[in-house]
C-alpha cells in the first residue's frame, strides 16, 4: 500500500499560553510561550488523489489551538501540582505557593505535565478524534510537533488503525 503524507504549519497554527511545568520536585515560575504547531498526517490517497484537504486539517488544528490560546494550560493529572475548582475559580497549590485563576482563563488538560511533548500528545488525540468524527478513515499516522520557541520543540506520533469502508 502506497502511503503519502501532507504537512501543515503556519502563522495561524499558533497559541500564546501560560504554564508552569514541573521538573523533578520543582515547579517552574509562571511564564508563557508563543507556541507553534505543525501537523503531518500520513495515509492512503482518496479516489481523487488526496490524503486530506489542506484546509480541513488546518481548520481542525486551528480550532484546537484556539481552545488553548490565551489560557493557562493546566496539567490536571499532575501528582505534584494540586488543582481544585470551586465557584468557577481554579486553585492550584504547590508547597507554599498558591495560585488562583478564573475558570474561563484555564484550559484543563488531562495530562501529567505541561511539557511540549505532552501538549503534542494531547493535540494529537484531539486531531484523531476530529478525524474520527468526520469519518476520515484513510489516515493511519498523525505526527504533531509543538514548538515552545524557535529551535525547541516536542512531538508525538499516533498510529491509527485504517478502517476501510
Ligand atoms: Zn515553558
Amino acid at each position: 500500500m502506497k502511503k503519502r503524507h501532507v504537512s501543515v504549519s503556519g502563522v495561524r497554527l499558533k497559541f500564546a499560553s501560560a504554564h508552569m511545568a514541573t521538573l523533578g520536585n520543582e515547579l517552574e515560575p509562571l511564564h508563557g510561550h508563543n507556541y507553534s504547531v505543525s501537523v503531518k498526517v500520513e495515509g492512503t490517497l482518496s479516489n481523487d488523489y488526496w490524503v486530506i484537504d489542506f484546509s480541513k486539517i488546518k481548520s481542525i488544528t486551528r480550532n484546537i489551538c484556539d481552545r488553548l490560546d490565551h489560557k493557562f494550560l493546566l496539567q490536571a493529572k499532575s501528582n505534584l501540582l494540586s488543582s481544585t475548582l470551586e465557584k468557577e475559580t481554579w486553585s492550584l497549590s504547590f508547597g507554599s505557593r498558591i495560585y488562583q485563576f478564573p475558570q474561563e482563563d484555564v484550559a484543563v488538560l488531562d495530562i501529567e505535565n505541561s511539557t511540549a511533548e505532552l501538549l503534542a500528545e494531547w493535540i494529537c488525540h484531539q486531531i484523531d478524534q476530529e478525524l474520527f468524527n468526520s469519518k476520515q478513515t484513510n489516515i493511519n499516522l498523525i505526527t504533531v510537533e509543538v514548538e515552545e520557541m524557535p529551535g525547541q520543540s516536542g512531538g508525538f506520533q499516533l498510529e491509527r488503525s485504517l478502517v476501510e469502508d
